[in-house]
């Protein structure tokens, strides 16, 4: 794309503010972080609830980005940038994609429903890109902001779109409609409950099939709940199990590991074979066919292409390499825009300075491999990337473009080279098209440990920080206490991606969480709760901010700035105000003002206090009791030392049940996390850990046989035993052995049963479907950390926070 600003000007209808107006841009961004933002780039500062685009546009201009669609112009940046103002930025980025899609005109596949958007599309390019050059939506990108994104990656190469739309609100798809433009229409399924955003199920298929007002024809399962809602007019063609009359008749039959597919269409009945056998895949499958025959494919090719089908992976998986690498593992895909994506995301993760890619040919960009492969150059260069070792026929050709190219005609040739290409303290990113397994490089330059792994779903955290910022006044700070290894959680990775919500604070436990984050590039300000005098130094040396919490603690930390010549350190004073663990007293107030009056080598950042019970309702005085007295004690701090530090007292049950009470800041813990302690704001948070394993060995045993150290379990019947490689050295408690605590293998439940040992645990698995290899989880969306705490007679923090560091996170972005 390349547009001139003046023309941008009056599509928008902004009114501009700046110098250059015939400038030419050629790429859209919203994402500060992207480092293909250039001086070619328009950023559109888009403003959410709990995001404000605006405030990145100081940086990027300090990165000579020179054009902005802004809502408003920063204080002081006015004659610095090109500035189009409108009303509305994320309005204005729509109204942007709706221009630039209506330049083009080919068939646009348009996809909605409530489950299987993602994978009906994905399907649909494998099955359809021998035949057509496919632009379609990058992974779920099928929101107000992921569709018009989808959409501006279109270019003239392009003779097929397939893009899918998602909703959460009434009056929202009209929009994605006018983006996308669809000309045939899939309607995926609809679930029968109604989502928060929608009155009633029948507002909700209203809703979704408004995407569907304009098209040529509409592919959908015949079913009277949805044919009463969809416009006569609209040209159908359509499939079903149980209706005749449908276009397209369908019966299923299920074989060993496949599932075939008879179809009758025009008089005519033939099987498709495909390699799955649930119903939401078999679902999504009969969607593919209905527009193969639509499109008029014969038998023999839909049959064909369809037994090729395969399970989708959509997301970008961080893992930990050996030799202290990282790799962001994207094996699965390789296209422009999710090659764009996959940078983003490396970006993000700045862990290493030395970054490495390794790619597979790309398919049907649209372009020829000389310009396909002159673009994925400047792309790689404009992301700083330090080697580049390129894999397929096609682009080893152009191995040239590459910073320290290095290349190989295939996978295996790699992985005889492997020994000699040195990969350590450095980011690896794996993308390939699925022919070239690259999987297989993941697994050798992955870090080896057991089969364990908790994973991290960063978006939930995202999810969650955004939920309780809503709760906020807008003039309250924010600190997020990633204590204990991000409550178990990840420190860095969290760390990384509150920095980027512009968090104000981090809070640590001690000295040494706060150094690593420090190390690790956070430039955040860290508060540590509990710093030893032996710490101060290396406190001061890595810019931590001390709590201070006692006159023994105070006099150490003060000798200690005097000695390394240090002024206006910031410190936080810790009152106690009835949880009696550390803090001032009220009588050491008097020497306390001594010591502080006039000093001029710490500097008051913040005065706190902690609560007790603020998650109970029973002690609900006693916690008004404390506010009262951390108000009282803090303003006559304030007083006497003419100071007006930051207060704060809220932790995360605090900021739901005391709203009142949030002074300039709280310290949201365990809520970024998933947990709250109240039942119903829990139904708002998403989970973001799941523990999971897998099964080494199955053992079939019969009625009598024990199981385990100590024969705690005895046979009541011949069972199916199943043994999970963790243990009470992984942080499972004993106490859920014996039949208290279980396991989820294939979405049933396994009772965790006899003793559990140090490095295994043995489940009943006689009533659940599964073989060796299968995946369990320990904990997650189900059992949930809630319910094991309350059976282990705990609370979440410690399950939690038991998780031994040998498990490996893994960190991943939907
Ligand atoms: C851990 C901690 C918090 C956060 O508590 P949550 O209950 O996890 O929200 C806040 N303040 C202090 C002093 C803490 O130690």
């Amino acid at each position: 794309m390349t547009i001139a600003i003046r023309n941008i000007i009056s599509i928008l209808k902004a009114n501009w503010v700046g110098k250059n107006d015939v400038a030419v841009i050629d790429s859209i961004s919203i994402d500060s972080r992207s480092l293909q933002n250039d001086s070619n780039t328009l950023f559109f500062a888009i403003s959410g609830q709990n995001h404000n685009g605006h405030e990145y546009i100081e940086d990027l201009i300090s990165k000579n980005v020179e054009h902005f669609v802004v809502e408003y112009i920063p204080e002081n940046l006015k004659d610095k940038a090109n500035f189009l103002v409108v009303e509305n930025t994320l309005e204005a980025f729509q109204k942007f994609a709706t221009f630039y899609r209506s330049q083009f005109e080919f068939p646009v596949i348009g996809i909605t429903g409530s489950n299987g958007k993602t994978i009906v599309k994905e399907w649909l390019n494998f099955l359809l890109s021998p035949d057509y050059n496919i632009i379609r939506s990058p992974k779920s990108y099928n929101s107000q902001v992921g569709v018009p994104l989808s959409v501006l990656g279109i270019n003239e190469k392009h003779n097929l779109g397939i893009f899918e739309a998602g909703i959460s609100m009434i009056n929202e798809m009209e929009k994605l409609q006018k983006i996308i433009q669809p000309t045939i229409g899939i309607l995926t399924n609809i679930g029968s409950a109604h989502d928060e955003g929608f009155s009633d199920v029948g507002e909700k298929i209203k809703e979704k099939l408004k995407l569907f007002s304009n098209v040529n024809v509409l592919i959908v399962n015949k079913n009277k709940t949805i044919s009463c809602f969809i416009n006569p007019k609209t040209k159908q063609f359509t499939w079903s199990s149980d209706d005749k009359k449908a276009d397209v008749f369908i019966t299923t039959s299920k074989t060993e590991n496949k599932t075939i597919i008879q179809c009758t269409y025009l008089e005519d009945t033939f099987p498709v074979e495909i390699p799955f056998q649930d119903q939401a895949s078999i679902e999504n499958a009969i969607h593919c066919l209905v527009l193969m025959l639509y499109f008029g494919y014969n038998p023999t090719v839909i049959n064909a292409r369809m037994s090729e089908l395969y399970p989708i992976e959509m997301r970008l998986k961080i893992k930990t390499g050996s030799n202290n690498c990282t790799i962001i593992d994207d094996s699965y895909s390789s296209d422009f825009q999710s090659l764009k994506i996959a940078l983003d995301f490396l970006e993000h993760q700045k862990q290493h300075k030395k970054k490495t890619i390794i790619l597979s040919d790309i398919f049907q960009s649209g372009l020829t491999d000389e310009e396909l492969y002159s673009q994925v150059s400047l792309l790689i260069i404009s992301n700083k990337i330090s080697r580049v070792i390129a894999i397929g026929e096609t682009i080893s050709k152009f191995k040239r473009k590459f910073i320290n190219g290095i290349a190989f005609e295939n996978t295996n040739e790699f992985i005889d080279a492997f020994d000699t290409l040195d990969f350590q303290n450095e980011t690896i990113l794996i993308k390939g098209a699925r022919d070239f397994h690259f999987e297989q490089i993941v697994t050798l330059l992955e870090h080896k440990t057991h089969e364990t792994v908790l994973e991290i779903n960063l978006n939930a955290i995202t999810h969650n920080l955004n939920f309780y910022k809503s709760k906020l006044n807008p003039s309250t700070k924010l600190m997020v206490m990633i204590k204990a290894f991000g409550y178990g959680s990840g420190d860095f990775e969290i760390a990384k991606l509150l920095e980027h919500h512009k968090v104000n604070y981090l809070g640590v436990a001690f000295s040494d969480e706060g150094i690593a984050l420090k190390n690790a590039g956070i430039t955040i300000p860290i508060m540590v709760l509990n710093p030893e005098s032996t710490s101060f130094d290396a406190i001061i040396n890595h810019q931590l901010e001390p709590e201070i919490y006692s006159i023994k603690g105070l006099k150490a930390f003060i000798k200690i700035a005097e000695l390394k010549k240090i002024t206006h350190y910031p410190i936080h004073i810790k009152i106690d105000t009835g949880m009696h663990r550390l803090g001032f007293q009220e009588s050491d107030f008097p020497e306390l003002i001594e010591l502080l009056t006039n000093n001029e080598l710490v500097k008051i950042k913040s005065i706190l206090s902690h609560m007790a019970t603020s998650d109970s309702i029973e002690y609900k005085d006693f916690s008004i009791s404390q506010i009262q007295l951390f108000d009282k004690l803090s303003s006559e701090l304030k007083a006497a030392l003419k100071i007006n530090p930051i207060r704060h007292i809220l932790n995360t049950a605090g900021i739901s049940n005391f709203p009142d009470a949030q002074f300039d800041m709280v310290r949201l813990g365990i809520g970024l996390y998933g947990i709250s302690s109240d039942d119903d704001e829990q139904k708002y948070l998403q989970n973001v850990g799941t523990l999971k394993s897998l099964i080494s060995q199955i053992h079939t045993i019969p009625k009598g046989d024990s199981v385990g150290y100590g024969r705690r379990f005895i046979a009541k019947r011949e069972s199916k035993i199943a043994t999970i490689p963790i243990g009470y050295a992984d942080g499972i408690s004993r106490h859920l052995g014996n039949n208290v605590g279980y396991v989820l293998i294939n979405n049933k439940k396994a009772p965790i049963i006899g003793s559990v040992c140090m490095d295994m645990l043995m489940v009943d698995a006689t009533d659940v479907e599964c073989k060796e290899g299968n995946t369990v989880i320990i904990f997650g969306e189900q059992p949930t950390v809630k319910e094991i705490a309350k059976l282990l007679n705990t609370i979440p923090y410690e399950i939690l926070t038991s998780i031994s560091q040998r498990v490996k996170r893994i960190f991943y972005r939907e």
